[in-house]
């Protein structure tokens, strides 16, 4: 991202998320003490709520993505045991989702490690499964595949949802983009995930790629380097 777009995004989304939480926490005020409401007005104000608490988020995230172009965080590495790290992560997206999350890998990779900042390692995964999540269907399992590819560790995201056709592959990682922006907008997403996924991935030493075929799913795959103390 150039210097003068991470300060637009940045100064942009700052400057209107401070109003929006006002606002937002007036109309949540009007609500609960609204008992002269309509039940139709109370509909409406749900809705605008609802609505104002994507938008707060979305500029938190341009913000954040803003931010780790910035390097404002450089990583902290440390040796970490893939399969754990894996599991916290779906721990936590277990807290707001109820999809079936499986690990699949053989029982010598238990233990292995590799060199990454946890909290980060963490940000990529939720997002990748939160995409994972939203892109497929709700009786589709999320499948983790964990290997061991050379000397790097494979971490797989797999879902048998829509996929992503061939020729969007290479844009895919961009900041903003999305495939089928009438279907990212009913869905919430503003295209940033995945560029802050690849920004966060590389400054760690990882790679992350794609393979998907449209109506079939899609596997994101994250690597890293095996850490020698593993
Ligand atoms: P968004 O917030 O729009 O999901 P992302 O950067 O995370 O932003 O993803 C960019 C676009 O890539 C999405 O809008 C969607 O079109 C597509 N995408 C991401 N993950 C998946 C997936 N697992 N399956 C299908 N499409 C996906």
């Amino acid at each position: 991202m150039e210097l003068q777009q991470k300060h637009l995004i940045s100064n942009i989304s700052h400057e209107l998320r401070t109003p929006l939480t006002l606002i937002y926490g007036y109309m949540q005020s009007v609500l609960r003490r609204g008992d002269n409401l309509t039940a139709q007005q109370q509909e409406a104000l749900k809705i605008a709520i609802a609505e104002m608490e994507q938008t707060i988020g979305l500029l938190k995230k341009m913000l954040d993505a803003a931010r780790a172009s910035d390097g404002i965080e450089p990583p902290h590495m440390e040796t970490l045991l893939v399969k754990a790290e894996v599991d916290k992560a779906i721990k936590t997206i277990q807290t707001q989702h109820t999809r079936t999350i499986q690990i699949q890998t053989e029982s010598r990779l238990e233990f292995a490690a590799i060199a990454a900042d946890r909290y980060q390692l963490r940000q990529i995964l939720i997002e990748l499964m939160e995409n994972a999540i939203r892109y497929s269907p709700p009786d589709t399992p999320i499948v983790i595949k964990l290997n061991k590819i050379a000397d790097r560790m494979a971490i797989g995201i797999c879902d048998q949802g829509c996929g992503i056709p061939e020729e969007e592959h290479s844009q895919i990682f961009e900041l903003f983009y999305r495939v089928d922006r009438s279907r990212a907008r009913t869905t919430g997403g503003a295209g940033i995930g995945l560029a802050i996924a690849k920004e966060l991935t590389e400054a760690m030493g990882g790679t992350i790629g794609l393979q998907s075929q449209q109506g079939k799913g899609s596997t994101f795959t994250v690597m890293f380097p095996i850490s020698s103390a593993s």
